[in-house]
């Protein structure tokens, strides 16, 4: 089913302060989902609002939390998210951290302790808008891990996603923005809510054995792990993400002394860099768009219809979906709408709050 993008906003704003969300909140938060949703990354969209939901009726997220500064040394600043919602604390941190650059050329901002951030590159597109080059190194902690190391068979992490983003002045900014593991944790679930297999070298068995069958995670009784991508490589910088995002950023690893709730939580370290510090704006400028286009002209391999950089799939699909309406599977509006109701909502006034067409 496709739901237009406005009013599908409307439904998750109203369900989030159904859930105690204050309106401003909820409208930012719900801005922040329907956005993934539209930029292709269903796992990080409406899909979450039930467990957004869960998390702030059980009392381990703080809908009206904001930042609160633990240290100031200059370029460096770390805070503590207070379990308030991602948008709300991971915006606020990147407010302190952009002003930061802008007056020292660079910043460092360590946000621990901040309920799930959801797609990271909201964060590093609000600094590339500001003309800021950004890194993002997270961990994902709060419920048990779901991931493998390299080599071993127990579960050690959640997803650790990495973002960089590298400002363009022509709006059209190159937004790295990754879990580090094959496939997100959502894309995982949504996969299993549509009964369709995940791709090659995301999943294995209680065995250790490779599958791409969804359940041995989201089934009723889990027994398998996900893969960090790209064999060693992609662990080591699931580690770094671990070390950088939850060691440095918020003194939370998944090391099993720390508790493990429920909620989904994230801490991030952010690197910020002003390009105007390091050398000439325009002729940064120009060397990226010279190097983009150098790329945008290669020949496309067979099956492909063209070569693009990263950020470039979310930007075609966010056209796409606003004009013809976010996808959203049957299942997962079933989970939402119960969510509405576990808020004190009436699903069918809900309901009725969608502009839905047929897919
Ligand atoms: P993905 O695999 O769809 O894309 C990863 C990157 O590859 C993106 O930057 C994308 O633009 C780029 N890309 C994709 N196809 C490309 C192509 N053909 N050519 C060039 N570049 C291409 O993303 P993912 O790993 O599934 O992550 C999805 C989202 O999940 C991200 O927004 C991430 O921040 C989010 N996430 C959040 C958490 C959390 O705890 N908050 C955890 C994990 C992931």
């Amino acid at each position: 089913m496709l739901i237009e993008h406005g009013s599908l906003t409307r439904v998750a704003s109203a369900i989030l302060q159904g859930a105690g969300a204050p309106a401003e909140h909820a409208d930012a938060v719900a801005a922040h989902l329907v956005e993934a949703n539209l930029k292709g990354h269903d796992s990080h969209g409406v899909g979450m609002v039930p467990s957004y939901v869960k998390g702030m009726l059980d009392k381990q997220v703080d809908p009206h939390g904001h930042i609160t500064i633990q240290r100031d040394n200059g370029a460096i600043v770390s805070v503590d998210g207070g379990t308030g919602l991602g948008r709300i604390v991971g915006f606020e941190a990147m407010d302190l951290g952009i002003a930061k650059a802008k007056d020292f050329g660079i910043a460092c901002v360590a946000l621990g302790n901040a309920a799930h951030l959801g797609r990271i590159g909201a964060f590093a597109e609000y600094c590339a808008d500001e003309g800021l080059v950004s890194m993002h190194y997270v961990n994902v902690v709060g419920h048990d891990p779901m991931v493998v190391a390299f080599g071993g068979r127990d579960r050690r992490f959640i997803t650790n996603p990495y973002c960089c983003a590298v400002p363009r002045k022509n709006g059209q900014h190159i937004v790295l923005d990754m879990a580090t593991t094959t496939v997100a944790a959502g894309k995982v679930r949504v996969a299993h809510m549509k009964g369709v297999p995940v791709p090659a070298q995301s999943l294995v068995d209680e065995d250790g054995v490779e599958t791409n069958d969804p359940a041995v995670i989201f089934g009723k009784t889990p027994t398998g792990a996900m893969q960090p991508f790209g064999a060693h490589k992609g662990y080591g910088l699931m580690v770094i993400c671990e070390m950088l995002g939850g060691a440095l950023g918020g003194l939370f690893t998944m090391q099993p002394e720390h508790p493990r709730l429920g909620a989904t939580l994230n801490n991030m370290l952010s690197i910020l860099i002003d390009p105007k510090a390091v050398g000439d704006l325009d002729d940064f400028d120009q060397e990226v768009s010279a190097m983009a286009d150098y790329i945008y002209a290669s020949t496309p391999a067979t099956g492909t219809d063209r070569v693009r950089l990263p950020g470039d799939p979310e930007k075609e699909t966010q056209a796409q979906r606003i004009a013809n309406g976010a996808e959203i599977d049957p299942n997962s509006w079933q989970s939402v709408l119960n969510a509405a109701e576990q808020a004190g909502l009436n699903r069918e006034t809900v309901a009725a709050m969608a502009d839905i067409s047929e897919a």
